[in-house]
């Protein structure tokens, strides 16, 4: 029986309706895409056909909505400290959930927001929770999934307290979840190498978060050291994680029937990476 659902962020050219398509094509039975293309602020809507291609395609190639985690636009700081910043982005999200919601689909993935060291970590994560509560009261049916990061620059959302701190605060918790990037986790300084640390880090998260509270898993391996700050992807095996820290987790229940997507650079590799993952996750 599939226990682990794994795939990769591929591509949406020339409409969503080939994502499904390219992700089948590299073996996959989950993936995460672009509902639009993500450094433009601006987009046309989903047009009907697309919408309805999209479903077909994703249902002939038996991938569930459950196991898709789309991706919003880098552009969207749902914690920025102006008004005017803080509105384009609220707009902007909004018309993200709302794609998904004509899409079928379940999760929207986002990284939470940067102060800009115009506010404090505190103020700016109240200021995501804010702009969550007012997306979710104006959709229906998609949860919104906090990726933590690799705290580069003036992001927020490098610690599992923010994580937990952001989801206090939001009023449909039935609707809210967590996306963990492991290698934004490692460069953040927690342990996933280590037989312990990959231990006592899932039980932090538990303690902290919650399991409960984990829709998705971004596979990556971590270029620079633990603690950096710094988030730059390898492909499996070739950063600081190594393959023992991936083969560990296809072995984990915990991470049992959530999209797992890699965002490895190296895409000819991800066929390759997706057999070798579901083959020691025995399935
Ligand atoms: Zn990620
Ligand atoms: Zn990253």
């Amino acid at each position: 029986m599939t226990k682990k659902f794994i795939g990769a962020h591929v591509s949406a050219a020339g409409g969503v309706e080939n994502a499904p398509l390219n992700a089948a094509e590299i073996g996959a039975n989950a993936f995460a895409l672009f509902t639009k293309n993500q450094r433009q602020w601006k987009a046309k809507p989903l047009t009907e056909e697309s919408i309805q291609k999209f479903k077909e395609n994703c249902k002939a190639k038996g991938i569930s909505p459950s196991h898709i985690l789309p991706h919003d636009s880098y552009l969207i700081n749902l914690g920025h400290p102006e008004e005017a910043g803080i509105e384009k982005s609220r707009a902007a999200f909004l018309d993200e959930m709302q794609r998904c919601q004509q899409l079928g689909l379940k999760l929207l993935n986002f990284h939470p927001g940067s102060h800009l060291n115009k506010i404090t970590e505190e103020d700016c994560l109240k200021r995501v929770a804010e702009s969550i509560n007012w997306a979710l009261s104006k959709t229906n049916g998609v949860t919104a999934v906090i990726e933590n990061t690799a705290g580069q620059g003036s992001n927020v959302g490098y610690r599992f307290e923010h994580l937990a701190a952001i989801i206090e605060k939001v009023d449909d918790r039935s609707r809210v979840g967590v996306c963990i990037d492991t290698c934004h986790g490692w460069a953040a300084g927690y342990d996933f190498l280590s037989e312990e640390g990959y231990e006592d880090t899932w039980k932090l998260f538990d303690d902290i978060v919650g399991l409960n509270m984990l829709k998705g898993i971004h596979l990556n391996d971590a270029k620079k050291e633990r603690g950096s700050k710094v988030d730059r992807h390898a492909s499996l095996g070739e950063g600081y994680l190594q393959e023992v820290t991936f083969a560990r987790m296809m072995k984990d229940p915990r991470f049992d029937d959530i999209p797992i997507i890699l965002e490895t650079p190296q895409p000819d590799l991800w066929p390759k990476e997706i057999e070798w993952l579901n083959k020691e996750a025995g399935q």
